[in-house]
Parts: structure tokens; sequence; C-alpha cells
């Protein structure tokens, strides 16, 4: 499992690492978002949907029919539209509404 975070995207807010529940990311010496421990990175996604800037994807490896495709989120106070974006730049959007997503 693993992450990649877009420095041109990330403002520094530090989000991503009050959530990470692993402790594995950090602001470096520039102000951006980076991970501490890639390989230590499980795949919780809480990092994603915490980021309001959607500057973190998240990489679907090969174990699970990824073949080069990053899934990354786009939050608002009611939705979480989570996007998959193939290697060949094709993407599939799938809206989830926050009020009801826990109950299933
Ligand atoms: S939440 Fe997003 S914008 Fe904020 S520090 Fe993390 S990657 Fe950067
Ligand atoms: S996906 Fe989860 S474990 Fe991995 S860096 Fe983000 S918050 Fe931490």
């Amino acid at each position: 499992m693993s992450i990649s975070i877009d420095r041109n995207r990330c403002t520094g807010c530090g989000a991503c690492n009050r959530v990470c529940p692993g402790n594995l990311l950090a602001l470096d010496a520039e102000g951006r978002a980076k991970s501490r421990s890639p390989r230590d990175c499980w795949g919780c996604t809480a990092c994603l949907k915490a980021c309001r800037f959607g500057a973190i994807a998240y990489f679907l490896g090969a174990d699970m029919g990824g073949r080069g495709t990053t899934l990354s989120v786009a939050s608002t106070e009611t939705e979480h539209a989570w996007t998959f974006t193939r290697a060949d730049g094709g993407t599939r959007t799938i809206v989830i509404d926050r009020r009801t997503a826990n109950n299933y």
C-alpha cells in the first residue's frame, strides 16, 4: 500500500498528519506533506479524506487489480466522490453519501 502526495496541490495544512493512525505523515522543510515511511502505510485512506485540496492519491496495487490505477477523493460536508484514474488516463467516479456510509 502506498500513497503519493502532489506537492503542487499541498498547502501544508497538516490535516493528513493529524488523522494518520500510524503517524506516518509529516511536513518537510518546505512545509509540504510527505510520508515518513511509505512501506508502513496500510491504506486506510484517512489522509485522502482529510485532504481538502485533492493532494493525496492512493495506489491500487497489482494484488487489488490496480495495474497503475490510483484512487483519490473529493469531499464535501455530505459526500465523498471517489475517483479511480487508470494508467491510460481513464477515470470512474463513485459518489458516497457520508450521512449513510456507515450503515453498511
Ligand atoms: S491534508 Fe493535503 S494539503 Fe494538507 S498537508 Fe496534507 S497533503 Fe497537504
Ligand atoms: S492511507 Fe492511512 S495509513 Fe496510509 S498514510 Fe494515509 S492515513 Fe496513514
